[in-house]
């Protein structure tokens, strides 16, 4: 079952790029599929309306729940980022300047998108999903994330 999610998640996340004009080749890249699976989806084919329901759930629940559901789905890092990136809103987040640049957010990051240069936290907005947990775990309340449109 869970091969299943992670192909209605992956589903959604083909859409997504087809919309941005990326090709079946593309895509395939992006996603780590084989061009004629993709090429299955763009068609609506192979793809069960079960897998897409249930990957649909996933995608509505915050994105902290998102985020741990579908790593823990694929135990990978980049997909799980280009699922969430390309399926939810972008966040915006900003460090403010009462960080002290403890590490704490660093370690709390799933997606490696944190680091700390010159004992303040940076982001790297390329890898962000605006899942909160750094947020959460920062104990001088420094970041702030906005979902934007
Ligand atoms: S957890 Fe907060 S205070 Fe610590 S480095 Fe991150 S943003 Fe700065
Ligand atoms: S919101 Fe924070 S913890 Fe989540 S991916 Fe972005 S930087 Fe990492």
């Amino acid at each position: 079952m869970p091969k299943h999610i992670l192909s209605g998640l992956k589903y959604l996340a083909v859409i997504e790029l087809r919309k941005l004009a990326f090709s079946t080749y593309d895509v395939a890249e992006i996603l780590k599929m084989d061009r004629s699976t993709v090429s299955h989806y763009i068609h609506n084919r192979n793809i069960s309306s079960n897998s897409i329901e249930v990957a649909k759930v996933i995608l509505d629940l915050c994105p902290q729940d998102s985020l741990k559901m579908i790593y823990s789905l694929c135990q990978d890092k980049h997909l799980t980022f280009t699922i969430l990136k390309h399926c939810l809103n972008n966040p915006k987040i900003t460090i403010k300047n009462t960080c002290i640049g403890c590490g704490v957010c660093v370690d709390s990051c799933i997606m490696d998108a944190l680091e700390i240069i010159n004992l303040n936290s940076k982001v790297n907005l390329d890898c962000c999903c605006g899942c909160l947990l750094c947020s959460e775990n920062c104990p001088t309340n420094s970041i702030e994330i906005l979902e934007v449109e």
